[in-house]
């Protein structure tokens, strides 16, 4: 640890008490009948269902209570009570029934931040048909992946969005619904398509959930891996009671706090922590449909009196960017707690939090497939800058390695040694198969572990501390990103041979997409042919998965089988060793 303990002080001190107020007790007493006692259920013993537990629990206590106060990027505020979402989700689950939409059946949303998606979100839920969020800014590529793979049903998307549909439509068979919606405006008669708001118009206020057992399908998120399309990672209604116990103990959240997730709901984090953690604890929600700026976010914290909020490592570096004085010139004083996920935030980022908020920012650890926040820095707890945190209650992470000698993996007992981060399976949240491969879920389970992909450390007291992944997936501003989808869509272009991508750290975004392209006979490198394929690689895949930069190489390094050594690509670009390359081909 290079750098001094944020210590935090005694309890008595904290104007709100912390949720998690001794993490070695509540950990040793945890148990998850407890939590579940916390939550309501179903009448009749009808189980636990998201949407209820989320949204119908508390508008049946606190029905005129903002759930959600939708701020735009000019600023207006629209506020809607927890009765209203109700309304609004028994709406968009009757439109669905109405449509013949059953059980399991996949719905996608691809939109913008705007109260119809949270709508769709929680009516899918509540018909318990499967929610697919997609991320606004994917190219028709992507958007056609996720769509063709889940033999999603409905879409329910903007006049704008779907011009990315349109052209990909012709693909996606099993496409029944285009709902388009526009936040009150009418929408376009397009073909092939219907406007939601007429549906909603027709459609009753008042909607029975079914009954719900915990294993039913509730989130569909889809994740990149290294080889091979992206994987749906499906999970499970009674993953709520997860949502709703990090939400309390690792965002510590109050029912009277003023809560911000800056996250983009097509991403995991966007409806964990976007949607099912605060209002499965009964905050109001700010959701703000404007993009990144200082100016505008501390405008945001300000005005809107935030009090918890959850970002992310780039957007911090960025507003460190900004500098300290313009968060001075903002009133901030109403936060009480800042969080952030989705890669390793360096220390300098914590102890800015600390001198710009006057608090530091919170790390945790935890991916699309563990569904909730596995390990954090809690409210209670001293902070060593640079680590994601100790353990949640209820979840069991360990360092391991391959034991040579027993040919299994094993947990590593003493600190300091860097293995394979992995969790003993059984948290609630926990993704249950990849949709449609099985077998590449089971093998991400070995000798009773969940591998989870990323190599870490453990220190004496039981902090994690990460030191990055043991594939080539790519993480770029907080996104995971294939390599094996871009190199897809590049070699799409004429005159591209062959394609391998790395991630190439940047002192931002953390890692920027970077290509090796090697060209057909007949076209030769050039700035012009740079700049086309980048421009077809965003256009196919959108701006933040399509490469920020491309060299061409007369030929890509190779295994004898053919495989593309993305890995001695990197090690050239860093001028780093080149390490094994016994079963590099020869040329
Ligand atoms: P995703 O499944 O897209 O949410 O990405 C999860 C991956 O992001 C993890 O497996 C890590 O590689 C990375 N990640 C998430 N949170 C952190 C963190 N706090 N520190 C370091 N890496 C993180």
């Amino acid at each position: 640890m290079d750098h001094q303990p944020i210590v935090k002080p005694p309890l008595d001190q904290f104007s709100v008490p912390p949720n998690l107020d001794n993490w070695k007790t509540r950990r040793a007493a945890h148990n998850w009948d407890a939590v579940r006692a916390e939550l309501d259920g179903l009448p009749n013993g009808g189980g636990l269902n998201l949407a209820h537990e989320a949204i119908d629990r508390h508008a049946n206590n606190t029905p005129d209570k903002v759930a959600m106060r939708w701020v735009t990027a000019a600023g207006a505020v629209e506020d809607y009570t927890y009765a209203d979402m109700k309304r609004l989700s028994n709406r968009f689950a009757n439109a669905l029934r109405d449509l013949g939409i059953q059980k399991t059946d996949r719905v996608f949303v691809f939109m913008d931040r705007t109260p119809e998606l949270y709508a769709a979100v929680f009516g899918t839920l509540k018909n318990l048909s499967i929610i697919g969020p997609l991320f606004s800014a994917f190219g028709p590529e992507p958007v056609r992946d996720r769509l063709q793979h889940s033999h999603a049903r409905v879409l329910v998307t903007t006049p704008a969005l779907y011009k990315k549909v349109g052209q990909i439509r012709a693909d996606l068979p099993h496409l029944e619904h285009v709902l388009l919606t526009d936040h009150g405006v009418t929408v376009p008669e397009i073909p092939g398509t219907q406007p939601l708001d007429t549906l909603l118009d027709a459609a009753s206020e008042e909607f029975e959930i079914p009954p719900t057992a915990a294993e039913d399908w509730s989130v569909m998120h889809y994740t990149s891996g290294t080889t091979g399309k992206p994987k749906g990672a499906a999970h499970v209604h009674s993953a709520v009671l997860g949502h709703y116990l990090t939400g309390k103990y690792a965002l510590d959240l109050h029912p009277e706090d003023l809560y911000w997730c800056t996250a983009d709901p097509g991403w995991v984090t966007g409806t964990s922590y976007g949607m099912f953690a605060p209002w499965t604890n009964g905050v109001t929600n700010i959701i703000y449909a404007g993009g990144f700026g200082a100016r505008g976010w501390y405008r945001v914290l300000q005005d809107q009196q935030v009090t918890v909020w959850y970002t992310a490592p780039t957007a911090i570096r960025m507003l460190m960017k900004a500098g300290t004085a313009v968060v001075k010139s903002f009133d901030t004083s109403a936060l009480r707690f800042m969080a952030s996920v989705g890669e390793p935030l360096n220390p300098e980022a914590v102890l800015w939090g600390h001198e710009a908020f006057g608090i530091p920012f919170h790390d945790n650890w935890w991916q699309t497939e563990t569904g909730m926040i596995m390990i954090a820095n809690y409210a209670s707890q001293d902070i060593r800058p640079g680590s994601m945190g100790r353990p949640m209650p209820g979840v069991e992470p360990a360092i391991i390695q391959h034991n040579e000698a027993t040919g299994k993996y094993e947990a590593v007992v003493e600190p300091g040694v860097e293995g394979d981060l992995a969790v003993r399976p059984g948290w609630p949240s926990m993704f249950r198969t990849y949709w449609e491969d099985q077998e590449r879920y089971a093998s991400r389970f070995k000798d009773g572990w969940y591998l989870t992909g990323d190599r870490a450390r453990r220190d004496a007291d039981g902090y994690f501390w990460f030191v990055g992944r043991s594939d080539d997936v790519i993480n770029t501003a907080g996104h995971l990103v294939g390599p094996f989808e871009v190199e897809s869509a590049l070699i799409e272009h004429e005159a591209v041979a062959e394609a391998g991508v790395i991630g190439k750290p940047d002192p931002i975004a953390m890692e920027i997409v970077k290509a090796f392209v090697a060209l057909k006979d007949g076209y030769a490198p050039s700035d012009s042919l740079r700049n086309e394929l980048i421009g077809f690689a965003r256009r196919k895949l959108g701006p933040g998965v399509a490469p920020r930069e491309i060299d061409f190489l007369p030929s890509l390094p190779k295994t004898r089988s053919g495989k593309i050594m993305r890995r001695l690509l990197k090690a050239r670009e860093l001028g780093l060793p080149e390490g094994d390359t016994s079963t590099l081909e020869d040329d």
